[in-house]
C-alpha cells in the first residue's frame, strides 16, 4: 500500500537521536519546548541527531525550527 509522507503529521516531524539529519539547519527539542526550556542544537546534513544534553530521556525529539523572519 502506498506510503504518503506529505501529511502534517506532528510525530513525522520529529527526529529521534541516533537518525541521520537530512537538511542542516538548528533544532528545537520538543520535550524541552513542552517544559519551557529553549533548547537549541545546531545539525549539520549527514550528522546523526543527539542526545538533547537537557534531557536525560532518550524519549525525546528534534523539531527543525522555522526561519522567521
Ligand atoms: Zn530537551
Amino acid at each position: 500500500m502506498p506510503v504518503q509522507f506529505r501529511g502534517r503529521d506532528t510525530a513525522s516531524d520529529l527526529f529521534k537521536p541516533g537518525e541521520r539529519c537530512h537538511l542542516a539547519g538548528s533544532y528545537l527539542c520538543e520535550t524541552c519546548r513542552l517544559a519551557d526550556r529553549n533548547t537549541v542544537v545546531q545539525v549539520e546534513d549527514g550528522a546523526i541527531f543527539p542526545l538533547c544534553p537537557d534531557c536525560t530521556d532518550m524519549d525525546m525529539g528534534w523539531r527543525r525550527r522555522e526561519m522567521s523572519g
